[in-house]
């Protein structure tokens, strides 16, 4: 099949089973985790999921050339596929770099088909930042490893059946050593996920216990001890799918939806909110064309390096911006939860967890510091000595 015709292929699934961008509903189309399940299967069994992933673990063996062409006709609709967005870019990635075969072809079709929903669980309550810093321990046992401690901001847990954990199995080790990354059944009884309330009043994320989790031998990703460098490539795809995912027409703080309500309100012959209007698109555009670019070269395998991290901080810092410009637009009306406003209110509400999640701006500026303007690294004073004995915050 040429790239034209899977183009008109794709083009023509998508207009029977998704919805085009010009309605109102928000940009998930308000679906369930079980209508996104079924959109997901859809998807796959149309041959349009893991377009450039392997046959032999369920993907479609496809190049560059027509995952472009997908991403430029699926630019177009909404497609409820939120659920998986973790799974399909951070822990399937990861599998397929440092997975054992048989991992792969447990995992990798039930995830493209969306019959299972995956989780990273990273952050913990001493630390986000500082991932190797984690508690979570994993003792060994006979027949596999147990696990106790807890995480928190875990996005989507409350809905996944796995998760990519990531544990120290050796406290004798200097704090980047001694960790290792498990696959965990996040239905196994040890596991406890209480979900967390955030200003929009939404529940996205979660803390989550382990008590006595028994895992497996098989469930290591990687090799045990050697889960800092598993993890630090999952950290690259997740800069890769958060940087490389703007998808401005889905959010009410991108250019059209501003257009749509200043409209709305009347307010389109004042200069001022036209001025701002401009300066809205004129970044926006710039940030889709860099976004474009990067997740072309990204799925061309092309390592797109310290840039994620400069795709991920123009992402995080742009809806902040925005949200003071829209305040001074439409005032005290957002506060009213007006039908058409309220999404509006909300990405504003949200918009400071985008410059904490998957590596806040801090963290992403310093990457930039150190690998593209090459300023000397932290002196991190603790990489070489034993973890257990380190002075810890709980
Ligand atoms: C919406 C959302 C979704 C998330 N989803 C997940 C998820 O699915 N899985 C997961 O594991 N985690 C998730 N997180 C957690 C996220 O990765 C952490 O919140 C983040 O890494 C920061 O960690 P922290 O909150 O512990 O803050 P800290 O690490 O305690 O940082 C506190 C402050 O200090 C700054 N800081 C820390 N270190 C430095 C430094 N070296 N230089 C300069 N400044 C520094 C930080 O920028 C921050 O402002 C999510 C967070 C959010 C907001």
């Amino acid at each position: 099949m040429s790239t034209d015709e899977f183009r008109a292929k794709a083009l023509a699934w998508l207009q029977q089973n998704a919805k085009p961008f010009d309605d109102n509903e928000p940009s998930s189309g308000g679906a369930t985790i079980e209508e996104s399940k079924a959109f997901q299967k859809g998807l796959w069994e149309a041959g349009l999921a893991g377009i450039t992933w392997p046959k032999e673990y369920g993907g479609q063996g496809l190049g560059t050339a027509e995952q472009l062409a997908f991403n430029e006709v699926a630019a177009n609709f909404r497609m409820p596929v939120g659920p998986f967005v973790i799974g399909l870019g951070m822990p399937a990635p990861v599998l397929l770099e440092f997975g054992t075969e048989a991992q792969k072809k447990r995992h990798i079709e039930p995830m493209l088909k969306g019959d299972e929903i995956w989780s990273q669980l990273f952050s913990e309550p001493s630390g986000g930042s500082d991932v190797a810093s984690l508690q979570t321990s994993a003792t060994k046992v006979e027949d596999g490893w147990l696990i106790n401690g807890q995480k928190v901001w875990t996005s989507g847990a409350q809905f996944s059946d796995f998760g990519a954990v990531l544990v120290r199995t050796d406290p004798t080790r200097p704090k980047h050593q001694g960790i290792t990354m498990f696959i965990v059944d996040l239905h196994h009884p040890g596991v406890t996920v209480r979900p967390l309330v955030v200003a929009t009043g939404d529940a996205p994320f979660n803390e989550v216990f382990f008590d006595d989790v028994h895992v497996p031998d098989d469930a290591v990703i990687g090799e045990v001890n050697n889960g800092w460098s598993v993890a630090v490539a999952m950290l690259r795809y997740e800069r890769v799918t958060i940087g490389t995912g703007v998808r401005a027409r889905a959010n009410p703080l991108g250019y059209d939806a501003l257009v749509e309500l200043v409209r709305a309100r009347g307010l389109d012959g004042d200069a001022s909110v036209r001025r701002t209007l401009a300066q809205v698109y004129a970044k926006e555009s710039a940030m889709r064309s860099y976004s474009a670019v990067l997740h072309q070269e990204a799925k061309a395998g092309v390592p797109i390096g310290a840039r994620g991290s400069a795709a991920k901080l123009a992402g995080a810092t742009f809806p902040l911006w925005v949200s003071d410009l829209v305040q001074d637009i439409f005032g005290e009306e957002l506060a009213l939860q007006n039908a058409d406003t309220l999404p509006l209110t909300r990405s504003i509400l949200a918009a400071p967890g985008g410059a904490t999640a998957g590596g806040s701006n801090e963290i992403q500026r310093n990457i930039i510091a150190e690998r593209v303007l090459g300023l000397p690294k932290d002196a991190g004073v603790d990489k070489n000595i034993p973890f257990n004995q380190l002075k810890l915050s709980k």
